[in-house]
């Protein structure tokens, strides 16, 4: 049994002298997912190699799926590891791979060897030649193709021999906390999580912002909100969570403006105040997870409104996508199941039968200036109280 994987990352491998800094936050993103579950761990760096060895308690199917939460991670390579010897220990070790791992296999192979360590007496192409004669020699259920093979053994000659033949897939994407931070709002629904997890993919680590209206809405809700956010945070790491009680905001606007155009000015001041977090905060920008037109307050027209209060970039990772996408997404990374419980959100509460789908920022503007001398105050009370939960 292998000990020992090999992490394959993609883009950060491309960053020149940046490397180093992307390789340390990959290794660091590793070492804390890893925290979280049984077994002892370590992260080693080596010409740009990650490898992640395992010791302990620790069990092989948990721990794949816990490094395939790890964005940074193209492939994950269950690796056996030899001293370092001249070519008959090779030979040796490759025999004795094939030999646990594929022991009575029929199927056909291709061997490739990689030759780092310069000083080891063989080429690489010879190596390959003479390893696959001698599997073929050794287990006659095995064929060589080289065009397409079933199995790829791949080994590399370094300081120690690493042989592998299986790369699991790795969730791509570049480590959290080389990109900064950014404000998610986090609603109950399908699509935020799933904007929240787009924009970590990219290394941006999480801050997340939810409004609630109680008793409009239930604890439930919020618990729902909570847990998503930590269905987030086992790919995007530890996410503040601010939770806003947003009751008196919402009915002073249902009493003042105009019922059509609730929506619309509760997303403003919904986005004022996450943007107040997100400064708080140190976040760069603020993610939501609108796509154009898929309710009246996503309308071009809508979106435009929206965003006239914000000063920072908003990010709406989802814009291009149909529901059905976003649904895929949130499956795959499983926040669908908690999404689609049957808890309300705020929004459902103050919907009016017939929103306005076109709203001009200045007509808005009118219909808000009538909160003016309440309003502040409120949304002042709804910064003081909100409710911060760590989450990890
Ligand atoms: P989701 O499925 O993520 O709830 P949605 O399809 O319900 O989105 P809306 O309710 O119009 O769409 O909200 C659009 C976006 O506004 C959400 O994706 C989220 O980013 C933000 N948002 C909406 N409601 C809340 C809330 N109660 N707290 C925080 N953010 C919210
Ligand atoms: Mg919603």
């Amino acid at each position: 049994m292998y000990s020992t994987f090999l992490i394959k990352y993609g883009e950060i491998g491309i960053k020149g002298n940046n490397r180093h800094v992307f390789e340390d936050a990959l290794a660091k993103q590793i070492m804390f997912a890893l925290r979280r579950i049984p077994g002892e761990f370590s992260v080693r760096k080596e010409r740009g190699r990650v490898y992640v060895n395992c010791s302990g308690d620790w069990d092989e199917g948990e721990t794949i799926r816990t490094l395939q939460h790890v964005f940074g991670i193209v492939g994950i390579c269950p690796v056996h590891e030899y001293p370092a010897g001249d070519y008959e220990a090779l030979e040796k070790n490759m025999l004795e791979y094939v030999g646990t791992e594929y022991p009575d296999s029929h199927a056909t192979f291709k061997v490739k060897a990689k030759r780092v360590n310069k000083e080891f007496p063989k080429p690489s192409m010879e190596i390959d030649a003479d390893l696959g004669e001698a599997i073929l020699e050794h287990f006659p259920g095995m064929r060589v193709d080289v065009h397409h093979p079933d199995i790829l053994f791949d080994l590399e000659i370094r300081d120690r021999v690493y042989i592998y033949s299986e790369v699991l897939p790795g969730p791509g994407g570049m480590p959290v906390g080389t990109n900064g931070s950014a404000m998610l709002c986090l609603s109950g629904g399908i699509d935020s999580p799933v904007a929240g997890w787009m924009i970590a993919k990219r290394g941006v680590s999480i801050d997340a912002v939810y409004f609630h209206a109680p008793p409009y809405t239930s604890e439930r809700a919020k618990e729902k909100v909570v847990d998503l956010a930590r269905e987030v945070a086992a790919y995007a790491g530890p996410i503040r969570l601010y939770v806003v009680n947003f009751t008196d905001i919402q009915l002073a606007i249902y009493d003042t403006c105009p019922h059509e155009e609730l929506t619309i000015i509760m997303r403003r001041y919904m986005m004022r105040i996450a943007e107040h977090f997100a400064k708080k905060n140190g976040n760069l920008g603020i993610v939501t997870g609108e796509s154009i037109g898929q309710v009246a307050s996503q309308t071009m027209q809508s979106l435009v409104t929206t965003n006239a209060v914000a000063t920072m970039p908003v990010y709406r990772p989802l814009i291009g996508f149909d529901k059905s996408e976003i649904v895929d997404i949130a499956k795959k990374i499983g926040t669908y199941e908690t999404s689609i419980l049957p808890f309300e959100d705020c929004c459902t509460i103050f919907v009016a039968k017939h929103p306005v789908t076109k709203p001009l920022p200045e007509i808005i503007e009118r219909s808000e200036s009538k909160l003016k001398g309440t309003v502040e105050q409120l949304v002042e009370t709804a910064i003081e109280t909100a409710e911060l939960i760590r989450v990890r």
